[in-house]
């Protein structure tokens, strides 16, 4: 089957950054297996996989607001350091998660490392950013019943709820 609503896609991607050509990830431990027509994925990679067959192989370019969205210029702030956990060792550019009061992750970068406080960007690291996918599809079925029902795709050992 192609890729359509309620399949399940396994595929290989390489991710570049549009603007200087930099390698940002790939599947190379293994394909990235998703629900599609669920939101799994972002909105320009899954309306462009749309139709495409296993073997086949593709350059999709996603724009940033089919993407991580557009920098916001503000999404920073200034937190005091001894709300981040002590093991830190913080360094300017480095990628942390973080949970919010509500249970909700948040990926923010470091900008700046001061005495007491410490300055993150809440932008996704990709905000802003166009982005390449070289894609290559790998296999395409059908989803059950209850991997429609539960939003995702059920790939056996990596499944937990
Ligand atoms: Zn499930």
């Amino acid at each position: 089957m192609n890729i359509q609503d309620n399949a399940v896609v396994s595929l290989h991607y390489k991710l570049f950054l549009v603007e200087d050509g930099d390698l940002v990830e790939s599947t190379s431990d293994g394909p990235l297996v998703y629900l599609h027509g669920h939101d799994n994925i972002i909105p320009g990679l899954e309306r462009q996989l749309e139709g495409m067959g296993a073997g086949d192989k593709a350059s999709i370019v996603v724009q940033p607001e089919e993407a991580y969205g557009d920098y916001n210029n503000g999404a920073q702030e200034e937190i005091p350091l001894e709300a981040l956990p002590g093991d830190l060792d913080l360094e300017e550019g480095m990628i942390l998660s973080l949970l919010d009061d509500q249970n909700n992750q948040h990926i923010v970068v470091v900008l700046e490392v001061k005495d007491d406080t410490v300055v993150l960007d809440f932008n996704h690291p990709l905000a802003g950013e166009a982005l390449r996918f070289e894609v290559e599809i790998a296999h395409v079925r059908a989803a059950s019943d209850e991997e429609i029902a539960h939003g995702h795709a059920h790939s056996g050992d990596g499944h937990h709820h």
